[in-house]
């Protein structure tokens, strides 16, 4: 067994300390090459700086549990991630020499578009907005050689920015929208199933109003998991006695308060909670038990 105070958490930070542009001398190896290398290196030295009942925390429980469990321990985490992230980003923002100038000046100038017009679709709707910062990063950084295909990431303990890449094909706009979504919801509890499917079908409405490409070489994103939204958006369009689109805005609005107001208006709080414990756990998200709970729900009054 190491010892505590043996200084086996220094690599990571050894290579935050060059980001930052102080002279300590380390060979590029210790640096940590992509995203998901900086975070395995949060892992590590979260292991030695937090208490072992903190880190057991920050092992097994989401951000968003601890958030509202313990927002002290969200706090201290949060600190580190978004100063060591920092950091990273300036360090490998030197990539940028080697990305054609003008290929990451028009990602700039696509976000900038995006964000305009996403923040004018939302004051029309008196949404509350968050001016979208996005990291442009190489694609070897965001997701290392063979890394997953997802266009964007979304760092929990990092609340203020999202990352993307200028490298990949997919209709750039399509994958901001969609980020800037994640980046305005409240963190609330309804798992990843119902919180992609509610993102991507809201981004798709949203990008095809402003005309921006949707897909690319017929790839879509969470096709599944739309196809189960479906069903719930015909109970909220029945019960409501309202459009698709509107019964899609009302779940979105939840999304973005976190309150589940109009859908435990529509269905009971009992009959959502089935909904969103079902999405948790990422297991029966089939058409049958979906309807199986929403229509036993009670009918609003
Ligand atoms: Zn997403």
């Amino acid at each position: 067994m190491p010892s505590r105070t043996a200084p086996v958490w220094i690599t990571p930070l050894v290579s935050l300390v060059v980001a930052l542009g102080l002279s300590v001398s380390v060979s590029a190896a210790q640096q940590p090459e992509t995203l998901d290398d900086l975070l395995a290196a949060f892992g590590h030295t979260f292991s030695q700086i937090l208490t072992p009942d903190e880190f057991r925390q920050y092992r097994t429980r989401n951000a968003d549990e601890i958030r509202r469990a313990d927002p002290e321990l969200y706090q201290k985490i949060s600190q580190n991630v978004v100063r060591w992230t920092d950091a990273w980003v300036k360090h490998v923002e030197a990539d940028y020499e080697t990305i054609p100038e003008e290929r990451v000046a028009q990602a700039r100038s696509e976000a900038a578009e995006v964000d305009e017009k996403l923040r004018g679709y939302f004051a029309e709707r008196q949404w509350d907005y968050k001016r979208m910062r996005v990291v442009f990063l190489a694609q070897r950084r965001l997701y290392g050689p063979g890394g997953a295909k997802s266009r964007g990431v979304f760092l929990r303990y990092y609340p203020d920015a999202f990352f993307s890449t200028v490298d990949h094909r997919a209709p750039r706009q399509h994958v901001l929208v969609h980020e800037s979504l994640h980046y305005n919801a409240a963190w609330g509890f309804w798992g990843p199933v119902l919180v992609e499917a509610v993102t991507e079908a809201k981004a798709r409405r949203i990008s095809a109003e402003f005309g921006w490409p949707i897909k690319q070489n017929r790839e879509e994103y969470y096709p599944l998991a739309r196809k189960r939204l479906d069903p719930i958006l015909e109970q909220i369009s029945a019960r409501r006695s309202c459009t698709g689109d509107e019964a899609l805005d009302l779940l979105f609005e939840d999304y973005l308060k976190g309150d589940d107001a109009h859908m435990t208006e529509t269905f009971g709080v009992e009959a959502w909670s089935k909904i969103v414990d079902m999405s948790r756990a990422g297991r029966r998200w089939n058409k049958k038990d979906i309807l199986k709970v929403l229509e036993g729900a009670p009918k609003p009054e």
